[in-house]
């Protein structure tokens, strides 16, 4: 069997910046600060980690009743923000994830920094979301390697003896890559987000190609071609 543990933003879709401009939207609507945000970086990190930066930003106490308030107005904004970015699906990913899909041998989850809901919106948006069967989220962690490892103890409930040596991460960050060897998992690197080839070559992922196109060579390595 082959987990394979695919990041979504940079990775699966372009969702345009929605997800990012929902968070500041959500902080306008029940902050009321309008003062635009510069310096919170979002690629390879979790949703709880980027929300916990707006928070400190706008000096926002992070109470539980502030965190839950915040986290349905995200929600609720994000399907619209969707629809009005121009967002897309990254190359290669369709014909990957639907041959992937029909492998009784692969099973597919998601090792994303989302919130768990803001990952099933996006995806449903994209038509992607049923091909996954479980996932890691950033609802919780702020560290993405804990996001690995709490994706490993999910694949463990459904898959009891799979070997880390078995588990790919897909991603389009350094993070994705450190994550990924956090669990002992196997990492493909996409330069499909805002990393490059050359940013993340150094960082020495298994396998590193410029988009999904080339997965035939990964997957022939595999022996799912
Ligand atoms: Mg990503």
């Amino acid at each position: 069997m082959h987990v394979l543990l695919f990041d979504i933003d940079g990775t699966l879709i372009d969702a345009g910046g929605a997800g990012q401009s929902a968070m500041e939207q959500a902080v306008v609507q029940l902050f009321g600060h309008t003062r635009p945000v510069v310096g919170i970086h979002a690629a390879g990190r979790t949703d709880r980690a980027i929300g916990r930066d707006l928070f400190d930003y706008y000096s926002i106490p992070a109470t539980d009743d502030n965190w839950s308030r915040y986290l349905q107005t995200y929600l609720s904004l994000l399907p619209d923000s969707l629809k009005t970015k121009p967002g897309s699906i990254l190359p290669g990913v369709v014909p990957l994830i639907e041959h992937l899909s029909r492998h009784d041998d692969v099973f597919l989850g998601l090792l994303t920094g989302n919130f768990a809901e803001g990952a099933r919106v996006k995806l449903q948006h994209f038509g992607l979301h049923h091909h996954f069967k479980m996932g890691g989220y950033g609802d919780a962690h702020i560290h993405r390697d804990d996001v690995a490892r709490e994706a490993y103890v999910t694949v463990q409930g459904h898959l009891p003896h799979v070997a880390p040596e078995h588990v790919w991460v897909v991603g389009d960050t350094p993070a994705d890559i450190q994550c990924a060897r956090a669990i002992g998992a196997k990492v493909l690197a996409v330069s499909t987000g805002i990393y490059s080839y050359d940013d993340l070559a150094p960082h020495q992922p298994d396998i590193l190609m410029n988009d999904l196109t080339a997965a035939e060579t990964w997957l022939t390595s595999l022996g799912l071609s």
